[in-house]
């Protein structure tokens, strides 16, 4: 496990094979729901068969209540709920420290171009529009996530990455827990307990 930007380090041993099984599920879910993906099948514990992309190099970073650099960057109080789902875009530079673009930056540096920004957009706000209401279904409050893109051979923009309690943030709806890396960032213990609860009621939801 690492966090700010590799700074802290540490092991949970099984995390990579829960956080494989919750992308799994999320994947399909989203496929279900006609979203493009880069996943063709699950292979075992640890490995997925995906098909190959071109990953842009934007992370783009989904809303819907205020946390981590958001509060940090703009003052905004801790858990306020945003008045529209924010979409924002990070640069992937891990030597940069991944900060934060719009789309003027993403277009003079070419990494994206105009049509794909608006479609990284409106797909993080569709993604975050199937997840929000299966995660509450789930007693899971979905704060934020982070998804990746990328293109495949015919230039198509798929889902790629994961999505997992590493890449998004959940609150218990009933005691406002911190279900995801977050207790990690920030030494609450349990990590493991925490996605372990995360794939039982993902899996409840697909039931
Ligand atoms: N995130 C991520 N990878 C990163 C940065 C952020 O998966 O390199 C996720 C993070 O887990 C959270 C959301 O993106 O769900 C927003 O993170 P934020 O910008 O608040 O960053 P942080 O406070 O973690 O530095």
């Amino acid at each position: 496990m690492t966090a700010f930007n590799a700074e802290k380090k540490g092991s949970e041993s099984g995390k990579g094979a829960l956080n494989c099984k919750i992308s799994t599920q999320l994947f399909n879910l989203l496929e279900k729901n006609g979203i493009k993906t880069h996943l063709i099948k699950t292979l075992n514990d640890t490995e997925q068969l995906i098909k190959k992309v071109q990953i842009i190099p934007i992370e783009v970073v989904v809303r819907n209540t205020a946390t981590g650099s958001l509060t940090k960057r703009l003052g905004i109080k801790d858990g306020t709920i945003l008045p529209f789902t924010l979409v924002e875009f990070y640069y992937k530079d891990d030597a940069l420290g991944d900060p934060l673009i719009n789309d003027e930056h993403a277009l003079m540096m070419n990494i994206a171009k105009e049509d794909q920004l608006e479609q990284l957009r409106k797909l993080g706000r569709q993604i975050n529009s199937i997840l929000k209401p299966f995660f509450e279904k789930a007693g899971l409050n979905l704060i934020d996530f982070k998804l990746e893109f990328g293109l495949d051979k015919d230039g198509t923009v798929l889902l790629a990455d994961e999505i997992s309690p590493d890449s998004c943030r959940f609150w218990d709806i009933a005691t406002g827990d911190k279900m995801d890396k977050d207790r990690f960032r920030q030494n609450l213990g349990n990590v493991k307990v925490a996605y372990e609860e995360v794939l039982k009621r993902i899996l409840g939801g697909m039931n």
